[in-house]
């Protein structure tokens, strides 16, 4: 079966942001929820099955990247291996108001996750990078809203001295037996809890500042340390920075966005850099010595000499070696091209020395409206 496009199942660009995605997912959950369709719950649940799939796999850094690299196919050509359990419908569900209770065991046909512990969510966030940082590294702090082991209960979600019971409802095992009377028998069936959700666990006196969850919302600055050389659109992993695991799980991972913005003199081809300087005819002709900008410095002090050769061309490119970007294995090249000017006012003296050097050159200009007619009246005195 040919597979739809995530992004277009859940109808976000390709650049949409986790928050995007996120919110997409929503509405769509919202709308899709078999729970939500009670007349034709057959259809919403194929659907709802699909946007699913897609969120599992595009809210996940790692699987997304995978995605966007090889497609349905996957690295290995096995697809992509997703895990419904990593991303956070749970807390969706629970946002929506809808039961997660036994929803993915009928959809997916697995157990929902357990008490055991899980690992947290990882997390993407953007970061501006000016150009000269992106080029040479920087250290830079970056807020990171994630959730964090709730400092009152340690994780339990228990007020401090209590701690948490078995679910009265299951008893600890997490599901529930009923037998069911039909005009064909009885049946016996086995669903997840409602009461504890599958978890097994019960809280009588849940911690006040968490509510309970174990977790509470904080806003982190975390501090990155930027190598030299990135470039517009890398992410860089900071493991274990993400959200708090979830019963003693490990956290997960925190992936930044790199954004580099554009600098108004330099250009960055590779691991060489570009500029462009005005340099007039004369110093093209005659050659020079000129003053080019670098990148080095904080306020690009580090300005290095460059000499012209004599008959430089319009558009010619001259390389200062070694100031471009830094890099493992060395350091790439500055290239300037050269911006002939042509001045627009001159004084009498440049336009007879001009004219006198387009004489000499057998070439023909317009003589200048003024002085034709000086001539034309000095020659009647
Ligand atoms: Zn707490
Ligand atoms: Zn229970």
């Amino acid at each position: 079966m040919a597979h739809k496009d995530y992004y277009e199942i859940l109808g976000v660009p390709r650049n949409a942001t986790q928050e995007e995605i996120k919110k997409a997912y929503r509405r769509l959950a919202r709308k899709y929820h078999p729970d939500a369709n009670p007349d034709n719950k057959e259809e919403a649940a194929a659907k709802f099955r699909e946007i699913t799939e897609a969120y599992a796999v595009l809210s996940d850094p790692e699987k997304r990247a995978q995605y966007d690299r090889y497609g349905h196919v996957g690295p290995e050509g096995q697809g992509i291996n997703f895990d419904f359990r990593q991303a956070d419908f749970e807390e969706i569900f629970r946002d929506l108001g809808f039961g997660f209770g036994d929803l993915f065991e009928t959809l997916f046909g697995f157990r929902r996750p357990q008490a055991g512990p899980r690992r947290g969510a990882d997390l993407e966030v953007e970061l501006e990078l000016s150009f000269r940082e992106a080029i040479f590294g920087a250290e830079k702090e970056v807020p990171v809203p994630r959730t964090e082991r709730c400092p009152t209960c340690q994780g339990t979600g228990c007020q401090p001295g209590t701690r948490v019971e078995k679910c009265p409802a299951c008893g600890g095992t997490g599901h529930l037996t009923f037998a069911r009377s039909t005009p064909f028998g009885q049946f016996i069936q086995t669903r997840t809890c409602d009461r504890c959700g599958g978890t097994g666990e019960f809280i009588s006196h849940p911690c006040t500042t968490c509510r309970g969850t174990g977790q509470v919302k904080k806003r982190r600055q975390v501090k990155v340390r930027i190598p030299a050389g990135v470039e517009d659109g890398m992410r860089l992993r900071l493991r274990g920075e993400g959200e708090a695991g979830v019963h003693g799980g490990p956290p997960g991972d925190l992936y930044i966005l790199l954004r580099v913005k554009p600098d108004p003199v330099f250009k960055r081809q590779g691991d060489d850099l570009w500029c462009e300087i005005p340099i007039s005819f004369p110093q093209a002709a005659l050659g020079a010595e000129v003053e080019v900008p670098t990148l080095e410095g904080p306020d690009r002090e580090g300005k290095v000499r460059l000499r012209i050769p004599p008959g430089t061309q319009p558009g010619e490119l001259l390389k200062v070696k070694g100031k471009g970007v830094p890099t493992p294995y060395g350091r790439g090249d500055l290239w300037v091209q050269v911006r002939l000017v042509v001045p627009t006012k001159l004084t009498e003296r440049q336009k007879e020395l001009l004219q006198e050097f387009a004489r000499l050159s057998g070439e023909e200009v317009r003589p200048e409206e003024k002085s034709f007619f000086k001539r034309v009246r000095d020659a009647w005195r």
